[in-house]
């Protein structure tokens, strides 16, 4: 199903504008061009015409879909990279097309960018609405965000400028003042913050299921207002792979969405919506851009939640399912599995502003390019180093779910091949005193907060991260003074190893 199918139904919050009908309307006045006409060349003997491009890529493999999926060749330029759009605006091609563009009836068909034979929109898969004003919607973006819902498995994906703003834009399309949210308890710790203090303000109660195989634990907790679950794939800093497809199945039973940060996994490694997920969010700051270089998010609908059948077990959702006036269609009716995303670019992201630079989109693009070859070497090298690290005296353990050790490596093993990224544990002995030292003692190493960037990154949690939790919620998470939170980043190997070596001679 795409977009094309509701191109031009009527609007949702669009004013009550008729279409002008073709015949009473005269064409605009073209624009001012040069005045010189050249001549066409002569036509050469016809040679078979070449094959036309390809324009929708969800039938190609992974690695290709990263390089391919979302890309736009410029017809006018002949630019093979999608440039960077820094416009804050864009031109209507006429009265009536500035209406059917503030109606929601129009999609990408040109106006300087041309996509595809510059007729058919190409861009169906984001349901890309043609844009009015880069705080709704931006062409080096839609790049970025057709990659990333092509990568996850979504119908649509909405780029915004960090992975907070994806967070919270993901959850003020589904619950506002009165509501509720469970989320599991290990997850990034600037969320927890987000949900304790403004979501808090705002209205929107929290709760935390601590063991999410024990269903009692989710039956306790969830509430007839309550709008959505939310978890992480590989939360950090423990690498305590979540099992989503139980937690998909709870979602299920309540009819809530299944909202899922995979910023830690990257649809490289796990895709959350075939395990079940509704929604997935990304801080694209982390493996996605992929350089450090740039903060950004982003979030994916998956298309498959029953909107229809949450409403009739008593579960709202106004932005997607209600009438914005009387006799106005909702967005589930005129966009059905795109209905969310357009929830979250026009009735949030648009309303509160968290819009992604043109300029971060195209870094962000330009990184997904790389982003499986990328995380084969991330991964090969933090297995090499948890496997290491835990041989070492001076480790007390090692939290790294790829390990035969570790008590979820049965969920590594069926979900991620074993293979559970580059963000993980490990506990020095000697507490805060042990993990000074071996901080102090690395050089290649960097010390600072940040993940899933080229470099390789340390922290230690307790101090930083989680230093506003309370002593009780750091101890149940297991944030303990010893523990450290690695990020491996593309370095070889061999000189990480030698790195943690003399770091741990200081212990
Ligand atoms: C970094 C991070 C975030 C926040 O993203 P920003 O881009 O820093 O706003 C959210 N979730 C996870 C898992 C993260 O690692």
């Amino acid at each position: 199903m795409t977009t094309h199918d509701h191109a031009h139904e009527a609007a949702v919050g669009a004013a009550p504008v008729p279409p002008a009908s073709p015949a009473s309307a005269e064409a605009p006045a073209a624009p001012v061009t040069s005045a010189a006409t050249p001549s066409a060349p002569a036509a050469p003997a016809a040679p078979a015409a070449p094959a036309a491009p390809v324009t929708d890529w969800a039938d190609f493999g992974f690695d290709t879909r990263q390089v391919h999926a979302g890309e736009y060749p410029d017809r006018n330029s002949g630019l093979r990279v999608p440039p960077i759009a820094l416009s804050a605006g864009y031109v209507f091609d006429s009265f009536d097309d500035q209406i059917d563009r503030f109606a929601g009836r129009a999609l990408w068909h040109g106006g300087g960018l041309t996509r595809g034979d510059g007729t058919d929109p190409v861009n169906e898969l984001a349901g890309e609405p043609a844009p009015i004003y880069s705080r709704q919607g931006n062409p080096t973006n839609a790049v970025a965000e057709e990659r990333l819902a092509s990568l996850e498995g979504g119908t649509a994906a909405v780029a915004v400028s960090s992975g907070q703003a994806a967070i919270s834009s993901a959850l003020f399309a589904l619950a506002q003042q009165g509501d509720h949210i469970v989320s599991t308890a290990s997850i990034y710790g600037g969320t927890r913050i987000l949900f304790g203090r403004s979501f808090k303000r705002f209205g929107i109660d929290f709760d935390y299921v601590w063991d999410a195989d024990d269903d009692a634990e989710w039956d306790r907790v969830i509430r007839p207002n309550t709008k959505a679950i939310y978890t992480e794939t590989i939360p950090n800093p423990r690498n305590d792979v979540t099992d989503l497809r139980r937690i998909a199945a709870v979602a299920a039973r309540y009819n809530l969405p299944l909202v899922v940060d995979n910023t830690v996994g990257t649809p490289a490694l796990i895709r959350p919506i075939e395990h079940g997920a509704s929604i997935v969010v990304h801080s694209t700051t982390k493996f996605l851009t992929g350089h450090g270089a740039a903060v950004g998010g982003a979030i994916v609908d998956g298309g498959t939640f029953d909107w229809d059948a949450a409403e009739r077990a008593g579960r709202s959702y106004p932005l997607v399912t209600a009438a914005p006036r009387p006799g106005v269609p909702s967005l589930l009716d005129r966009f059905g599995p795109l209905a969310y995303a357009r929830a979250v670019r026009e009735a949030v992201v648009n309303d509160i502003g968290p819009s992604l630079s043109p300029f971060n989109g195209f870094l962000l693009h330009q990184g997904m390019e790389t982003l499986s070859l990328r995380m084969e070497r991330h991964v090969d090298t933090s297995l090499r180093i948890a496997a290491w690290l835990e041989e070492q005296p001076e480790v007390e353990v090692v939290d790294y779910a790829g390990l035969p050790s570790n008590p979820l490596h049965e969920i590594a093993l069926r979900d991620y091949a074993g293979r559970t990224g580059s963000v993980f544990g490990v506990t020095v002995r000697g507490g805060i005193d042990g993990a000074r030292a071996f901080v102090d003692g690395l050089r290649v190493f960097s010390r600072m907060t940040g993940i899933g960037d080229t470099r390789s990154m340390v922290i230690h949690p307790l101090s930083s991260t989680h230093a506003s939790f309370t002593p009780e919620v750091s101890a149940r998470l297991g944030i303990t003074p010893g523990l450290l939170r690695l990020s491996v980043g593309l370095e070889s190997a061999d000189d990480l190893i030698r790195d943690l070596r003399a770091a741990l001679d200081r212990v």
